[in-house]
């Protein structure tokens, strides 16, 4: 097919059909492949392709088809689908990283993250460099020669701070280290983080991808190179491979992403217009606020402000909870880029396990609330937020 725009790739993609012509896209429940001949057999495992079969722990069609589609949208080159977002996260840096190497970081982690990069590699001899992440004048010092990576989420959780992907993978490709970024926040909808000079791209595709809270999955993406000569050889023999059924899933999700990711950015732009200087809040947090610290470059990386907001409750923990119990139409829970709306109370779920320096640090506040905005009708979403302020 000659080249295509994003919606038609997102539809059309990577698709596959069987002798049946299917319309909507084949799950193939299959673990294992038949060859029409022991040479057939000999010539897969010779000369490994990611577009013929062998086991499902390496690959599968249904699988395939979601990796290209999600590498079309991304702009990488290729891409390797994972059983959740944490197994991406973990890929990415295992298939990379060796005893003695040397990884700077962002501070501000999901926390999962935040365990792989302080608990796990750090025990198998990975020095590790912690840095504000929206201080270049951090990464400037850090990343120096003999840095292996350097490893952030591009915009944090849940404060919304961002990273400069272009200057912070310039200053890593001039040691010779890889940048790989953790890019759920931002979205692949609105990010342009290969272009800008990430090598690695990492989601969960539990979050937008599927954006219907089905399932669990991630992926990596990257140049052909990294993704078929490291990534995937690391997967394929640890075993942290998408089932068909996810990527079937995913699939679908990836049919509607861009409709819904700009529909969400819309609203939570709304939101946030509608909240800031309220008198209950200290302070909203959204990057296409003009007021936001970071506007200019949310503009210039992203081209939006994203489908995440934060507020804080002037008022503590008893405020807060008084405020989000209150809440009729936007639910309580710790997902996030789903259809339906969701408010996160950080310092006693995500975040609990962080103690109140560290939270401190990262400004998580007992006030604080983290919104990830769902397809609601905006004005609903507008009035249940301020009839719970009001509760407050
Ligand atoms: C959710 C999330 C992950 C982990 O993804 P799972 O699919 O839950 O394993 C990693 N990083 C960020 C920024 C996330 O929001």
């Amino acid at each position: 097919m000659t080249k295509k725009r994003t919606r038609t790739n997102l539809v059309h993609g990577g698709t596959r059909r069987s002798q049946w012509g299917e319309l909507s896209e084949a799950i193939y429940l299959t673990q294992g492949f038949a060859y029409d001949s022991a040479e057939q057999a000999e010539g897969r495992f010779a000369n490994p392709s990611p577009d013929e079969f062998v086991y499902a722990r390496y690959g599968n069609p249904t699988v395939r088809m979601f990796e290209e589609r999600i590498a079309l949208l991304e702009g990488a080159e290729d891409a390797f689908a994972t059983a959740s977002g944490m197994a991406a996260v973990n890929g990415a840096l295992m298939s990379v990283l060796k005893a003695g190497d040397r990884v700077v970081s962002a501070r501000a982690l999901f926390g999962s993250c935040s365990y792989i990069v302080e608990e796990i590699l750090t025990r198998f001899g990975v020095e590790i460099e912690l840095v504000d992440g929206e201080d270049l004048s951090q990464w400037e010092k850090a990343v120096t020669p003999g840095t292996t990576a350097v490893f952030f989420e591009s915009m944090s959780n849940p404060t919304l701070d961002i990273v400069d992907v272009a200057a912070v993978s310039a200053l890593a490709r001039k040691v010779g280290a890889l940048t790989i970024v953790d890019n759920v926040f931002s979205t692949p909808v609105f990010s342009n983080a290969i272009e800008q000079g990430a090598d690695l791209v990492v989601y969960s595709a539990t979050k937008h991808i599927d954006g219907q809270g089905r399932a669990l999955g991630g992926v990596i993406l990257g140049s052909s190179e990294l993704i078929r000569k490291k990534v995937e050889t690391y997967m394929k023999h640890t075993g942290g491979a998408m089932s068909p059924f996810t990527a079937w899933i995913m699939l679908k999700g990836l049919e509607t992403i861009d409709l819904r990711v700009r529909a969400q950015a819309a609203s939570a732009e709304t939101i946030a217009k509608a909240l800031e200087g309220h008198k209950a809040l200290t302070k909203v947090i959204y990057p296409g606020l003009a007021s936001h610290p970071q506007n200019d470059l949310a503009m210039r990386q992203l081209g939006a402000g994203g489908t995440m907001l934060a507020f804080e409750i002037d008022g503590g923990k008893e405020a807060t909870f008084r405020f989000m119990n209150a809440l009729e139409v936007i639910l309580i829970s710790n997902n996030l880029g789903d259809a339906k709306s969701i408010a996160t109370h950080p310092a006693t779920t995500t975040h609990s396990r962080l103690t109140p320096e560290a939270r401190a640090r990262l400004n998580i506040s007992d006030g604080l609330i983290r919104l990830s905005v769902g397809l609601e009708d905006a004005d609903d979403l507008v009035e249940d937020l301020l009839a719970a302020l009001d509760a407050v």
